[in-house]
C-alpha cells in the first residue's frame, strides 16, 4: 500500500467495498517499464483498468493503448489519446465496431482468422493489420488457453492474403498469458515469431513490427521475477533473432502497470465455523467473486490480505464473498491464515487489486452495489 492510499484510508471511512488507487504509483510503474524497455512502444491494455483518470494519466505520459471494443476506443479518445495511438487489439470484433473505429481514425487492427481478415478488408480498407500467433501459456497464472491465435502455417497464409485484400500486413503478435511468471516464455514466443517474420519478409511482405503482448507479472503473495529480468530476456531474444535489423517493438502491459497501484478496502460481514471445534473459520467479506474478484476463480490470483489485527495469533480460514452463490468463494484450498481476533465490522485490505477488479463486478447480483472507486 502506498502512503497516499494509507492517508486516504486513515480519514473519513469511504463506503465499503471500494477501490483506492494511487495515480502516482501508476506513473512510477509506467516510467519504470519505459526505462526497462526503451525500444518498445507501450500500448496499455485498457481492460486491466479503464477508469478515466488512469487513461488520462497514461495519455499525459505518452502511452498508447490496446483497446478491445469500440467502447474502450471511445474511452481512450475521451481521455485525449490520438487515434494513431490506439490499436484495436481484439481478434473478435463486430463489423459495426470495426467500421466505427475506422471512422474514428483507428488504423491498426489485430486478427487471427480468415473470417476476421475479410471483415477488416471490407470495413477498414487499407488499414494496418497484424496477425496474432498462438503460443504456449505455461507459467501463466491466468492463461489465455487456445481461445486466441493462429498456428504458424495459417498465419503465414493469412498474412500473404492480407496484402491481396488491400490491407497493410505490418506485423505479428502473441500473448504469453497473464501473470506470466517465466521469462523464457517470451524468449520461446519470440523465437517462433522471428522464424515466421523472416519467412514472410523473404516472401515479399513488408513486415515492420512485432507485438509482444502483455503478461508481465506482479508480486501478490509469491515473489516473481522483476521487469528488468523480463526486459533482459526479451532484448536477448530480439537481438539474437533479428540482429541489427530490429523491427518496431510493441508491448501491451495491463496488470503490471495498475495492479499494485490499487487496494480494495472491504468489511468483514461474518466470521463463523461449520461446527464446534472446526479449526477452519469461514470469513465472509462484503466483496467476492461477483463483486469484482473474478480472478480468484480456481484460486488463480492469490491476493495479499491485511487486517487491523495483524501480528496477533492467527489460524486457518476459508474466505468467501457475501452472495448466495456457492461459487462465491475466494480461497478454500490456498492456505490463508488470518488473526483469531478478526470479527464482523473489521476492515480488511486486499492488496494489488488495481487490475482486473472494477470491471469484473457484476451488475448488482443479489442486490449488492458494485464497489466504488477513488483515484488519488
Ligand atoms: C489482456 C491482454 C493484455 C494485457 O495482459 P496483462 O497480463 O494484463 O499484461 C495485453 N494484450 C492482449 C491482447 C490482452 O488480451
Amino acid at each position: 500500500m502506498t502512503p497516499k492510499i494509507a492517508r486516504f484510508l486513515a480519514g473519513e471511512p469511504p463506503a465499503s467495498p471500494c477501490l483506492v488507487f494511487d495515480l502516482e504509483r501508476l506513473e512510477a510503474n509506467f516510467r519504470n517499464l519505459r526505462r526497462a524497455l526503451p525500444l518498445a512502444h507501450i500500448y496499455y491494455a485498457v481492460k486491466a483498468n479503464p477508469a478515466a483518470p488512469v487513461l488520462e494519466r497514461l495519455t499525459t505520459l505518452g502511452s498508447s493503448f490496446d483497446a478491445a471494443s469500440i467502447e474502450e476506443i471511445r474511452a481512450c479518445l475521451a481521455a485525449g489519446a490520438a487515434p494513431a495511438a490506439i490499436s484495436f487489439g481484439n481478434t473478435i470484433k463486430k463489423a459495426v465496431a470495426i467500421r466505427a473505429a475506422y471512422e474514428a481514425g483507428i488504423r491498426l487492427f489485430a486478427f487471427d482468422s480468415a473470417e476476421e481478415l475479410e471483415k477488416l478488408a471490407t470495413h477498414a480498407p487499407g488499414a494496418q493489420v497484424y496477425c496474432r500467433i498462438i503460443v504456449a501459456n505455461e507459467g501463466a497464472d491466468w492463461p489465455l488457453s487456445r481461445k486466441f491465435g493462429a498456428e504458424i502455417g495459417l498465419a503465414r497464409e493469412l498474412m500473404l492474403r492480407a496484402g491481396t485484400l488491400g490491407l497493410d500486413p505490418c506485423g505479428l503478435s502473441f500473448h504469453v498469458g497473464s501473470q506470466q511468471t517465466r521469462t523464457d516464455s517470451y524468449e520461446a514466443a519470440i523465437g517462433r515469431i522471428a522464424m515466421l517474420f523472416t519467412d514472410l519478409t523473404e516472401a515479399g511482405v513488408n513486415l515492420r513490427m512485432v507485438n509482444l503482448g502483455g503478461g508481465f507479472p506482479v508480486r501478490y503473495r509469491e515473489a516473481v521475477p522483476g521487469i528488468g529480468d523480463f526486459a533482459a530476456a526479451i532484448m536477448r531474444a530480439m537481438t539474437g533473432h533479428f540482429g541489427n535489423a530490429l523491427p518496431e517493438m510493441l508491448i501491451e502491459p495491463g496488470r503490471c502497470l495498475v495492479a499494485d497501484a490499487g487496494v480494495v478496502a472491504s468489511e468483514v460481514v461474518l466470521v463463523s465455523r461449520r461446527s464446534h471445534g472446526d479449526p477452519v473459520r469461514w470469513v465472509y467479506l462484503d466483496i467476492g467473486r461477483f463483486g469484482g474478484l473474478a480472478e480468484t476463480e480456481n484460486e488463480a490470483i492469490r491476493y495479499r490480505i491485511t487486517t487491523p489485527h495483524d501480528g496477533g495469533p492467527a489460524g486457518p480460514v476459508a474466505i468467501a464473498g457475501p452472495t448466495c452463490d456457492g461459487a462465491d468463494i475466494l480461497y478454500q484450498r490456498t492456505p490463508y491464515r488470518l488473526p483469531m481476533a478478526l470479527a464482523a465490522g473489521d476492515r480488511v485490505l486486499l492488496e494489488g487489486t488495481g487490475a482486473y477488479v472494477t470491471t469484473y463486478a457484476s451488475q448488482r447480483f443479489n442486490g449488492f452495489t458494485p464497489l466504488t472507486e477513488h483515484y488519488l
